[in-house]
């Protein structure tokens, strides 16, 4: 029997032991593992020459430093440990008695019945430059109206002149694509007038509510060069009925980014030129400074709607010159201290 890997990166509700510490288990009894605490783990300990496991719900994090063992057989005595993403677990059979040594913890077989229907999606990422870790990213909101001539040209006087705050939409996490290099964006269905909107986008690495304006940046894992691909043909004929505006944002490959820069290496740009060309002329160019919510403002304002969370991503808006798209441009986006964006459209 085999250790059946769980799906890197899926939601992870802590997991609490539901039939108790310290309850040995008798041969094919079954021990149910359900969602509790965060951040909870099991911790497995092999013994050698078997494929036995004793599980042990842990309300810490866990180390997991076995991770690349999933799936193999156990060979050696040593103690290790892994995370556990998923809600549910279910540990089938469990020799008795249990050694002492063990006392407290589950035993069971090598077995994790997943409680899923079907298996879940791959975790939506960003690689980040200089490592061979990536991003997880967790939710994509973006800020409509951040600068002041963009507002102008969306014909929003209030918000140009300072009368209406920005404001913010989200895109799902799966409408991201990306990376280094030229990446391939689909031209979407049901438009004539796509969009591009260049955007710094900051990546979260610690997460937090009502964040102070000043404790904001140590929020921030990091930078990168984003499209806000809008539907504008869709989000227009939205916002002349005061339809929500999903459709003409929210679309499949809407959300384009960089590799992101972590700011360790960058600091956190508060100034600089942002702009994008197509097929080589520059149709937007501003500078972050110009942003009516600068980066903290943004945080803290949207840490009031939201708990913030590591790996969320948030597009701060667009300077003016927002235009179509074609079948075949090829874009190049840039954020000086921040880096490059390029894309073709397919
Ligand atoms: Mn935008």
């Amino acid at each position: 029997m085999s250790l059946k890997p769980t799906q890197p990166g899926v939601q992870a509700d802590a997991i609490s032991a539901g039939g108790g510490d310290g309850e040995a288990g008798q041969t094919g009894q079954r021990f149910m593992f359900a969602a509790g605490e965060r951040d909870a783990g099991l911790q497995a300990f092999a013994q050698p020459g078997s494929h036995l496991q004793v599980i042990k719900a842990d309300g810490g994090r866990v180390a997991s430093d076995a991770e690349q063992k999933r799936g193999e057989e156990v060979a050696e005595s040593s103690a290790w440990a892994r995370k556990i993403h998923c809600r549910k677990v279910t540990i089938t059979g469990c020799p008795a008695p249990l050694p002492p040594v063990f006392f407290g913890y589950f035993i069971g077989l090598t077995e994790f019945i997943m409680s899923f229907t079907f298996p879940p999606h791959a975790q939506p990422s960003l690689p980040v430059a200089g490592s061979a870790a990536r991003f997880p990213v967790r939710r994509i909101f973006c800020v409509g109206r951040n600068y002041a001539d963009h507002a102008r040209e969306m014909g929003a006087a209030d918000q140009a002149e300072g009368r209406e705050p920005p404001f913010f939409f989200m895109k799902p996490a799966d409408a991201l694509v990306g990376g280094a290099g030229e990446v391939s964006v689909r031209y979407p269905s049901l438009t004539a007038n796509l969009h591009h909107e260049v955007e710094m986008i900051v990546a979260l690495g610690a997460g937090g509510e009502n964040v102070a304006v000043d404790a904001a940046n140590s929020l921030i894992f990091g930078y990168a060069v984003g499209l806000d691909l809008t539907r504008r043909d869709i989000q227009a004929a939205a916002k002349a009925k005061g339809h929500p505006w999903d459709m003409g944002k929210g679309f499949d490959q809407s959300a384009v980014a960089s590799e992101i820069l972590p700011a360790t290496a960058c600091g956190h740009p508060r100034q600089g030129r942002i702009h994008l060309d197509v097929n080589g002329e520059t149709r937007q160019a501003g500078d972050l400074s110009d942003m009516m919510w600068n980066v903290p403002d943004i945080i803290a304002n949207l840490s009031t709607f939201v708990r913030l969370e590591a790996g969320d991503l948030i597009y701060t808006g667009t300077p003016a010159g927002v235009g179509p798209l074609q079948r075949g441009d090829r874009l190049l986006a840039e954020v000086a201290g921040v880096g490059r964006l390029q894309a073709v459209i397919v």
